[in-house]
């Protein structure tokens, strides 16, 4: 049998220093093996941060910080009226209320920040990364985080646009025909069909009303240095009941970064994502050394593994919504993955930002 002091000393001989309380950590046990010493800059993100990663590589490649340039990436869709799944123009909780998530790592500094259930505040990103760097804390909600984005100099606006609001009005009409709403006039412009699904396959495929529309905005970068840090951003699912936390702003769930290993982001069902850690395990997966696309289909299987409620599963028997992971490794390695075929991740790196298939473990 081993004993206490056995296992200490082999701990130690095989560099785990800091699980066993040992002053100078080291290099974990798993960290990626190639480390180059120059990286060639990266960003990868969900379909809908193609200017978002564009961003993130101009500003880390003019020296600005990796924070910087993923928060001002999604800052642009956050202020997007034409994007109702982040900030401005997200689409409301059954209320009729936009409730947005977020949350930020810093690779470097190992810091994080988060914000959940924030009201009237077009950019938490933003937000978040102030909890990060002006509070000893890593999530604020609801009012209190409201509060302190005021005292943080953001303004408290109107979020609905005419847009979300008429989604939103719609959808309480269509809830049932037996209270006193009546469905609006859907002709006209303004009322074309919403296509995120189609673009960028983040709506979740939906046992009761077809495609319930959601989505969210995740972006990570690697600069030159080898340094990481990412964000992701939302307004959650659409119509959720008031209060309701999705995976994006706790860290481990909508995004993990460890400097030592690479960064993850999440969009799809966020319940899913939470009940499997999902981009932490991602970052596992890589520690131990899978490719970032690999990671991410081990994070998904898992999810499929833990979808046993049957109104969760389609009549094939597997999930009924979809789950886009995207990471990126401490090499500059990148890739992205979804449980359905179909959906597509933005990537920049060498001067270009496009969007690439995703991995899936199903083909729709
Ligand atoms: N993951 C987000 C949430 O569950 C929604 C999405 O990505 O579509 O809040």
């Amino acid at each position: 049998m081993t004993s206490r002091r056995d296992f200490l000393k082999t701990s130690a001989g095989v560099g785990v220093g800091a699980a066993v309380g040992m002053g100078s950590a080291g290099p974990l046990l798993g960290a990626p093996a190639v480390r180059r010493s120059v990286v060639t800059p990266v960003a990868v993100g969900s379909g809908n941060a193609l200017e978002a990663v564009a961003t993130a590589i101009e500003v880390v490649n003019g020296g600005g910080d990796t924070l910087d340039g993923v928060v001002q990436g999604v800052n642009i869709v956050e202020r997007d009226p034409g994007d109702s799944s982040v900030g401005y123009g997200g689409l409301p909780n059954l209320d009729g209320v936009v409730q947005l998530d977020s949350s930020v790592m810093h690779g470097p500094s190992r810091g994080a920040g988060a914000v959940a259930c924030l009201e009237g505040i077009k950019t938490p990103s933003s937000v978040a990364m102030d909890v990060m760097r002006y509070t000893d804390h890593v999530l604020l909600v609801g009012k209190g985080a409201q509060r302190f984005a005021v005292s943080m100099g953001h303004q408290i606006e109107d979020l609905l646009t005419e847009s979300s609001r008429r989604r939103w009005i719609e959808w309480r009409a269509r809830m049932s025909d037996r209270d006193d709403y009546l469905v609006p006039d859907t002709a006209g412009p303004g009322n074309e069909p919403f296509e995120d699904e189609e673009t960028y396959g983040l709506g979740i495929l939906d046992s009761h009303d077809g495609v319930r529309p959601q989505g969210t905005i995740n972006c990570n970068v690697i600069n030159r240095d080898g340094d990481i840090s990412g964000v992701t951003t939302t307004s959650g699912l659409a119509w959720k009941v008031p209060g309701r936390v999705g995976d994006s702003p706790i860290v481990g769930a909508g995004l993990y970064v460890d400097n030592d290993v690479g960064a993850c982001g999440s969009t799809g069902r966020g319940e899913a994502v939470i009940k499997t850690c999902g981009s932490h395990t991602v970052i596992e997966m890589m520690r131990a050394g899978m490719s970032p696309t690999d990671a991410c289909l081990e994070a998904l299987r898992r999810i499929v593994t833990f979808t046993v409620e049957p109104r969760l599963r389609n009549d094939r028997g597997l999930p009924g919504f979809n789950v886009n992971y995207y990471a990126v490794n401490k090499n500059g390695e990148y890739g992205g993955a979804a449980i359905w075929s179909g959906a597509r991740f933005a990537v920049c790196v060498d001067g270009e930002a496009r969007r690439e298939t995703s991995a899936y473990l199903y083909e729709r």
